[in-house]
């Protein structure tokens, strides 16, 4: 599933592509990749502009001219992607490690139309993803939006932050650090590889951490968030950013998907547990319980 890096490597991208373009047409193949499309209309859309692209954890928010708003779920199999009116999607100098070829192709659920011939793909396997087109003044109340805990790579994320949402919790770390109330963004991947590089056994319970545990912890998850933004994310399966490329962090993942394999800190293999009913990757020499 993709998570804050790979959010934010496509809103990036989009923001670069997509700022000043205006809807002039909205496909829905799959109603319920849009389910609440009908209640506001995506007619509402033709002849507005993208202003601008943000991102609250793991949802991508394109504003739309003065009123409007469009927040994204990737959710398991989600991707957007770009083509532009020569059919081409690549730009920017990067190397083409598209893996993408013709669109739109079966797993395309919405395709949005841009007056300057761009046409963005909203692909989805599995259909658990979704697009929602809200008032520009909803978003802020938005359930989902509201309940979010801090940003990682924000300000407002200091260590202090973070004990106060552990402080007295019995849950496994792992856990809460899954829940997106207590950090916004983070997932199954970036999960395990901050657990590891603070050296915490993911089954600690966050009350048995001690302060200078939570000190390891909370600069582990920048530094490792803040990594997998510099490698635009990881890609495990489904995951491409907006121009059907593959992500470049999963050749530096410390624990992720690398059972069996040598731990980068003290060579003993890395083993593969399960933990708040997820599949969960660690050193048992460096993350002792
Ligand atoms: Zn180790």
């Amino acid at each position: 599933m993709p998570e804050l890096p790979e959010v934010e490597t496509i809103r990036r991208g989009l923001a670069g592509e997509l700022t000043g373009s205006i809807f002039s047409g909205v496909e829905i193949i799959n109603e319920s990749s849009m389910p609440e499309s009908s209640s506001l209309g995506t007619e509402l859309l033709l002849d507005q502009e993208i202003v601008g692209l943000r991102r609250r954890g793991k949802v991508l928010i394109i504003d739309v001219g003065k009123n409007y708003s469009l927040l994204i779920h990737l959710k398991m199999t989600g991707q957007l992607i770009l083509e532009r009116p020569d059919g081409g999607r690549e730009g920017g100098g990067h190397p083409t490690k598209a893996m993408v070829s013709a669109l739109p192709d079966k797993s395309t659920r919405v395709v949005f139309d841009f007056s300057d011939g761009k046409r963005l793909f909203f692909n989805d396997q599995r259909k658990f993803g979704w697009i929602k087109l809200k008032d520009r003044g909803e978003v802020e109340q938005d359930s989902l939006l509201m309940r979010m805990g801090e940003e990682p790579l924000e300000a407002g994320f200091i260590e202090e932050v973070l004990r106060k949402k552990l402080r007295g919790r019995k849950a496994p770390i792992k856990a809460l650090l899954l829940d997106q109330t207590t950090v916004a963004g983070l997932g199954n991947i970036y999960v395990d590889e901050s657990l590891h590089l603070a050296k915490i056994h993911p089954e600690t319970k966050a009350i048995d951490l001690n302060d200078e545990q939570i000190a390891k912890l909370h600069s582990s998850i920048v530094n490792i968030i803040r990594t997998a933004v510099r490698l635009e994310g990881t890609t495990l399966r489904n995951y491409l950013n907006h121009r059907g490329e593959k992500g470049g962090y999963f050749e530096h993942a410390r624990v992720f998907d690398r059972t069996g394999l040598p731990c980068p800190e003290c060579g003993e293999e890395i083993e593969k547990i399960r933990v708040a009913g997820r599949g969960t990757h660690i050193c048992v020499n460096c993350q002792r319980k």
